[in-house]
C-alpha cells in the first residue's frame, strides 16, 4: 500500500510497511489486536495530516482501489473511493478491491445482512480476551445523524464484530468438532451450551464481568426483568465506564430468523433486533436455518428501560443437538454425509478414529492464508494422524467460485481434498458418493 496525492494517484508521497498494511486490513475486516488498532489509527492520521489517500495493492491491474481518510471530530476512518453506479465512466480508474480484501465494496448483496469474507477469515486473535461491549449512547446517535446512506452502505459491510465474538467462542469450546465415536461425545442441546457458557467465562467485557456473567443462553430472560441474568446486568450498572453502554448478551438456539427478528426455539414469542439480522452470506437463504444467535443488548437511550435487542449474529448450525456450524443448507447435507462416514467406518473398523472440524478461522499455508470447508483427522490404531480436507462445491456465484479455486493449492499443503457438489448428494447419487467417500478415506490411511 502506498500513500498518493489526493485525486492523482500516480503521485507517491509515501510508501506503507508491510506491517502497516496488515494493522490497517485487520482493523476495517474487525479482526485487530490493540496494536493494529493502534497503528491503523496513526497511519490514518498521517494521511489526513498530508491530506493524501492510500492506495491499496489488492488488485494485479495498472489502477488499484483508493481510499480517502476521514476524520469526524476526534474519530477517524478510511472512506472507500469508488465509483457510483452514474458516474461509472468517470472513474474507471477506482476498481473495487479485490474480493478477498476486507476493504472490498459488496454492490450486489443488500451489505447489513451477510458476511462477505466467509470463505476468508482473518486468524484468531487469541491474545484477545476482552469483547467489546456496546458504545455509549451519545457517540452512537452522533454517528447516525451524521451519516448520510452513501456512508452507511459503505461501513455496513465489514464483517459483523458479533460473528467474531460467537466463533471464538465456537472455537474455545470446540463446537466446531465432533470427537471421534471411540470417545462417546454426548451431544445434546444442554451440553452444548454448557461448553459454551464456559469458553465465554474466558472472554470478558469489562476487568470484573466476563461474557458468561453478562449472557443468557433462555430467552424467556429477555420479558423477564427479575430473571437472574437481568438482575447481575443491574448490579454491573456502577461497573460501565462512560464509554460504553450497559451491554448484555443472549446466545439462543433459534429455529429462524428474519431480516430484523429472531424465533428464539424455547420460546413462542420473538426478538426484535433493531439492526439487521447478520448472517453468513452462502447458499439459499430459504434452507440455512436452524441458528445458533448471539445478540447484544441494551436499556434504551436512558439506560433505564426495559432491554431491547441492538445487533445479532446469526450462524447456521446443523441441529440443536450439536450446534455444529454450517454455513448453507448444502453444507449441512456435506455435514449429514460425514457423520454418516463417521458412523460407518466406525461400525466397520472400530479402530480407525475420525474427528470431524468445520474451521472458523483461516489456516496458514507456505503461500498463504486459507479456509477449508471441512477438515477429517484419521487415525488408524498408534498411527500417525493424517488431515484430509472435504470442500464443499455449493452453487455460488462465478465470483466466489473463483474466489474458492484461488484457494484450493493453498489447502492442498493442509492435506489431500475431496470435492463434494450439489449433483453428487442427490437422491440417486448420494449412496455411490457416500462409498466413494470411504474408499477414498481409507485409502488415504493405506497410503501411509
Ligand atoms: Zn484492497
Amino acid at each position: 500500500m502506498r500513500i498518493v496525492v489526493r485525486n492523482s494517484s500516480t503521485h507517491t508521497l509515501a510508501e506503507l510497511t508491510e506491517r502497516e498494511a496488515v494493522a490497517l486490513r485487520a482493523w476495517y475486516g474487525n479482526a485487530s489486536s490493540s496494536e493494529d488498532e493502534a497503528i491503523a489509527l496513526a497511519i490514518i492520521r498521517r494521511v489526513k495530516g498530508m491530506d493524501g489517500w492510500i492506495e491499496c495493492d489488492c488488485l494485479d491491474g495498472r489502477h488499484q482501489p483508493l481510499l480517502a481518510p476521514i476524520q469526524q471530530e476526534r474519530t477517524f476512518t478510511l472512506r472507500r473511493l469508488t465509483p457510483k453506479d452514474a458516474a461509472r465512466d468517470r472513474h474507471h480508474e477506482r476498481p473495487n478491491h479485490a474480493l478477498t480484501c476486507p476493504f472490498h465494496v459488496d454492490k450486489d448483496a443488500d451489505p447489513a445482512l451477510l458476511d462477505r469474507c466467509f470463505h476468508l477469515r482473518p486468524l484468531p486473535r487469541f491474545d484477545r480476551t476482552y469483547i467489546d461491549a456496546l458504545p455509549a449512547i451519545p457517540t452512537r446517535l452522533a454517528e447516525v445523524s451524521s451519516q448520510d446512506s452513501a456512508r452507511s452502505t459503505e461501513r455496513n459491510d465489514r464483517p459483523s464484530r458479533l460473528g467474531g465474538i460467537l466463533w471464538r467462542m465456537l472455537e474455545k469450546a470446540e463446537t466446531n468438532v465432533i470427537a471421534p465415536l471411540q470417545d462417546f461425545p454426548n451431544l445434546t442441546l444442554g451440553n452444548q451450551l454448557a461448553k459454551l457458557r464456559s469458553a465465554a467465562r474466558e472472554l470478558r467485557v469489562l476487568r470484573t464481568w466476563t461474557l458468561n456473567a453478562l449472557m443468557s443462553t433462555w430467552a424467556a430472560d429477555y420479558w423477564d426483568p427479575d430473571s437472574r441474568w437481568q438482575r447481575l446486568l443491574a448490579t454491573s450498572r456502577p461497573d460501565w465506564p462512560e464509554g460504553l453502554r450497559r451491554t448484555g448478551f443472549m446466545l439462543l438456539f433459534s429455529a429462524g430468523i428474519s431480516t430484523q427478528t429472531i424465533m428464539p426455539a424455547s420460546s413462542s414469542r420473538t426478538i426484535d433486533v433493531i439492526a439487521k439480522v447478520r448472517q453468513p452470506l452462502r447458499g439459499d437463504p430459504a434452507s440455512r436455518g436452524p441458528f445458533l444467535t448471539l445478540l447484544n443488548v441494551d436499556f434504551q437511550e436512558d439506560d433505564e428501560g426495559p432491554v431491547r435487542a441492538v445487533q445479532a449474529y446469526a450462524q447456521p448450525v446443523y441441529n440443536g443437538d450439536t450446534l455444529f456450524p454450517v454455513e448453507s443448507g448444502f453444507e449441512r447435507d456435506v455435514s449429514h454425509l460425514l457423520f454418516w462416514l463417521q458412523q460407518s467406518l466406525f461400525d466397520a473398523a472400530p479402530e480407525l478414529r475420525i474427528k470431524i472440524t468445520k474451521p472458523l478461522f483461516a489456516s496458514e499455508t507456505p503461500i498463504g492464508l486459507c479456509r477449508p470447508d471441512f477438515v477429517l483427522e484419521v487415525r488408524y490404531k498408534d498411527y500417525p494422524p493424517r488431515k484430509l480436507i472435504v470442500e464443499a462445491f455449493g452453487m455460488e456465484t462465478d465470483e466466489y467460485r473463483a474466489a474458492k479455486e484461488k484457494t484450493l493449492p493453498r489447502m492442498q499443503h493442509l492435506g489431500p481434498i475431496f470435492g463434494i457438489s450439489p449433483k453428487d448428494l442427490t437422491e440417486t447419487n448420494s449412496g455411490v458418493t457416500g462409498r466413494r467417500l470411504q474408499e477414498w478415506v481409507v485409502g488415504q490411511v493405506r497410503t501411509d
